[in-house]
């Protein structure tokens, strides 16, 4: 996991830690196509974290499956973990959720969650890899 010195100081040193697709989305505010990442539809057991900087961010436990074709969970794993941002682009009036640690982009926040928080953090795969439990 990178420390906080580690982590790249501009976007042209972002630009050069992710991949293309990770960039557009983390760093440009982008959204992958919907049923298209890696996490949308997976049941596996661990910690989500964030693919930027490594913080630790969902716990597979509150994910739950919201057929946006998008990863969902409930809750994120701790306080501060992730930030929230108003967000009026696109002509909406949304929630933004960066991360808490290098203030990337992840996804959004909506009320309509399920579960007791009522919460749905809607989150791209490709702003995510999975630490998978070890037992
Ligand atoms: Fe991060």
């Amino acid at each position: 996991m990178n420390q906080p010195n580690q982590m790249p100081k501009n976007e042209p040193e972002w630009k050069k830690k992710l991949t293309p697709e990770q960039y557009q989305v983390l760093r440009e505010k982008g959204t992958e196509q919907p049923f298209s990442g890696k996490f949308y539809n997976s049941k596996e057991k661990g910690m989500y974290v964030c693919a930027a900087c490594g913080n630790e961010l969902f716990s597979s436990d509150t994910k739950f499956d919201s057929g946006t074709g998008w990863p969902s969970f409930d809750a994120p794993v701790a306080e501060g973990r992730v930030k929230l941002r108003p967000d009026t682009s696109h002509g909406m009036n949304r929630t933004e959720v960066i991360c808490g640690q290098c203030g990337s982009h992840l996804g959004h926040l909506f009320d309509d969650g399920p579960a007791t928080t009522g919460k749905r953090y809607c989150i791209n795969s490709v702003c995510l890899d999975l630490k998978p439990k070890s037992e």
